[in-house]
């Protein structure tokens, strides 16, 4: 059976009492299934408690970050290092558009976060917004992310996403592993992650309400 990603970013929202708030509703339902990977990425301000919180659950969910600095541990003020964040995290967002358009993020960059992220025990995710942006060295899981599916509600199809999954795994690698983002939530996700190409998805907006990111869950291992 193929693994399942689901992965909630959060982007610049909830405070810490409206994070553990989701954790203690979200927590207690994710369906456990070995193939089924479930991600949640907070702010870095939430991330520890976050972290404490599903220890405490005993919880099936993983925390990753939005982000994490391209340099090691040093004089970088106001970098999060990959060094010191695997004490919290097991998997990062890299290269969202978000952060390619607002911090004009470079492919160079991104490949030197990811090789941060390797060296340091952290999962790479890596955004491209069509098959032609660069998947760096290593990178095993990247996101397929439209810009103009992003908080649009506007998605692209199951079938383009699966032929766009399907491109970047033979130009790089079979044993990728792609998942589609851009206006995901529980009406359209089972379409998308039955497509034999894409192994999960990452959702934005359709995150932040914790009945709508259960009911993404079940759905998917239903
Ligand atoms: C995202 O920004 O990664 C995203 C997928 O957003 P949304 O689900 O809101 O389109």
């Amino acid at each position: 059976m193929k693994d399942i990603w689901i992965i909630a970013n959060w982007k610049s929202n909830k405070n810490i009492s409206e994070a553990l708030d989701w954790i203690s509703q979200v927590g207690p339902k994710i369906p456990k299934q070995d193939n089924l990977k479930v991600v949640v990425c907070p702010t870095f301000s939430a991330l520890s408690e976050v972290k404490k919180a599903i220890t405490v659950g005993n919880f099936p969910l993983l925390v990753g970050a939005q982000d994490l600095s391209p340099f090691g541990i040093g004089a970088y003020t106001g970098e999060e290092p990959a060094e010191l964040l695997n004490q919290l995290i097991t998997l990062t967002i890299l290269g969202h558009s978000e952060r390619r358009q607002n911090f004009r993020e470079s492919d160079e960059t991104i490949a030197k976060k990811t090789q941060q992220a390797l060296g340091n025990n952290i999962t790479p995710l890596v955004c491209v917004q069509n098959e032609e942006i660069p998947v760096p060295e290593g990178c095993k899981l990247v996101a397929y992310e439209p810009i103009w599916a992003i908080g649009t509600g506007n998605p692209d199809t199951p079938e383009n996403a699966n032929v766009v999954a399907e491109k970047i795994k033979q130009q790089y690698s079979a044993s990728i592993e792609v998942v589609y983002g851009g206006s995901v939530h529980s009406g359209n996700v089972k379409d998308l992650v039955m497509q034999e190409n894409i192994n999960g998805v990452l959702v934005g907006s359709a995150s932040l309400d914790a009945e709508e990111f259960i009911k993404i869950c079940q759905v998917v291992s239903e």
